[in-house]
């Protein structure tokens, strides 16, 4: 079998000793980016100055690189743009859906959410003043939860700490026939599992780009805006470069056409430059090939993990379809024992209060070092080498 993840694995920088399975937290670093970075400073920046805006093509770059994420989200061209953070992107697909139900007053959410999700919907409902709710049910209720008062639901695909998946193209016609609208954050879909939004007729899709996608800490994030409502979405965030004509220098605002009027401000170029060096390594690959390998690495993970560590609880769905590309297992001492894996090599993460939490990249991770994983799992499980004072205490980001 000719194996395309040999020559994908090539494009990534990873450090001697360590096994990577936190690349749905944040991607490692592709070879490419560092070079493109030092040529975007040197010689754009470096050279060209102010002209680079025009003879770089900076001011191209958030749709240019949109449409490379298009391609892996089912998306049509020019249909998604790049920039600011998740945070604001779920701002502003919300904001925006809710502008365009004007006579409904309920937003519906799941508690699997991601709580920076829930807080942005928070801040912009009580900012609106508009006497809107948000209904924060459990994953499996969120389909009876929507109802005719409903103006958008707002759901996470794939779940942060268990990796359940929802289903989005159910989701979204049951929405859909309630004459409601259906937002998804893919952070953990896109370049994880294969996304139709265009075949499931999603309204609004954000996502970001440092975790399966490998654009770098902080990485510009990206919003999508169906067709269907590319030239009715009104921006909340009006920002002059999602003018018609920035350098009209206008007062008064008119959106730009299509997906484009979600641009806010000035383009973060050598975050994109990053990020869009970064997507070099998805060129031929498709999102099936994956999710296939992707199954094959997280089943045998699971299954070996389960036997030879009885300590541990599973805490993903076990059908593989019904989960991301992550496995998360229940550990009351879950934090240590994340500690003292990262000790030995082996890194994943912590997701409070009992969560440890691995994830399955196969453009870098192959199955000789999932089953090497696995060993240093179980000697750590069984020699409880996780209880040190050491490994207890708590840094800022776990
Ligand atoms: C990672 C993640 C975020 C992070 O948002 P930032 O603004 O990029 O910090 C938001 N939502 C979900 C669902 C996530 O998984």
């Amino acid at each position: 079998m000719t194996d395309i993840f040999a020559r994908t694995r090539e494009l990534f920088h990873m450090p001697e000793g360590v096994i990577y399975l936190d690349g749905n937290s944040l991607g490692p670093l592709p070879k490419a980016a560092a070079a493109r970075v030092a040529e975007t400073i040197e010689s754009e920046w470096g050279n060209e100055l102010i002209r680079g805006w025009n003879s770089a093509g900076w001011m191209e770059m958030p749709s240019r690189v949109g449409d490379r994420i298009a391609r892996l989200i089912g998306a049509a061209p020019g249909s998604v743009v790049t920039g600011d953070t998740l945070s604001i992107k779920v701002y502003q697909a919300l904001a925006s859906a809710l502008d365009l139900r004007p006579d409904r007053k309920v937003v519906i959410s799941d508690s699997g959410n991601f709580p920076t999700d829930l807080y942005m919907a928070q801040g912009l409902l009580r900012s609106l003043g508009k006497g809107h709710e948000l209904k924060v049910v459990a994953p499996e209720e969120v389909e009876e939860a929507i109802d005719e008062t409903v103006a958008a639901i707002m759901l996470t695909e794939v779940d942060y700490r268990t990796g359940r998946l929802h289903d989005m193209k159910a989701l979204t016609a049951k929405a859909h026939a309630a004459g409601a609208l259906a937002i998804w954050d893919l952070a953990h879909s896109a370049g994880a599992i294969p996304v139709d939004l265009a075949g499931a007729r999603a309204d609004f899709a954000v996502g970001c780009t440092y975790k399966y996608l490998n654009g770098g800490p902080g990485a510009p994030a990206f919003i999508y805006v169906s067709p269907e409502h590319g030239e009715k979405a009104v921006p909340a965030l009006s920002g002059w470069l999602g003018h018609e004509a920035p350098f009209a220098f206008d007062p008064d605002y008119r959106p730009a056409a299509g997906v484009e009027r979600m641009r806010v401000g000035t383009p973060p170029i050598i975050a994109l430059a990053a990020l869009d060096a970064a997507l070099n390594a998805w060129d031929g690959i498709g999102m099936d090939e994956v999710r296939t390998r992707s199954i094959e690495l997280s089943e045998r993970f699971l299954a070996e993990v389960e036997t030879r560590c009885p300590q541990l609880q599973l805490a993903s769905p076990r059908d593989p379809l019904q989960r991301g590309s992550q496995v998360s297992f229940r550990f009351e001492n879950g934090y240590a024992a994340m500690q003292a894996l990262i000790a030995r090599g082996v890194i994943g993460d912590f997701r409070a209060p009992d969560i440890m939490r691995f994830g399955f990249t196969p453009l870098y991770l192959g199955m000789d070092e999932v089953l090497a994983a696995v060993e240093i799992i179980e000697a750590v499980m069984a020699g409880r080498h996780w209880d040190r004072p050491e490994y207890r205490k708590r840094s800022k980001v776990t």
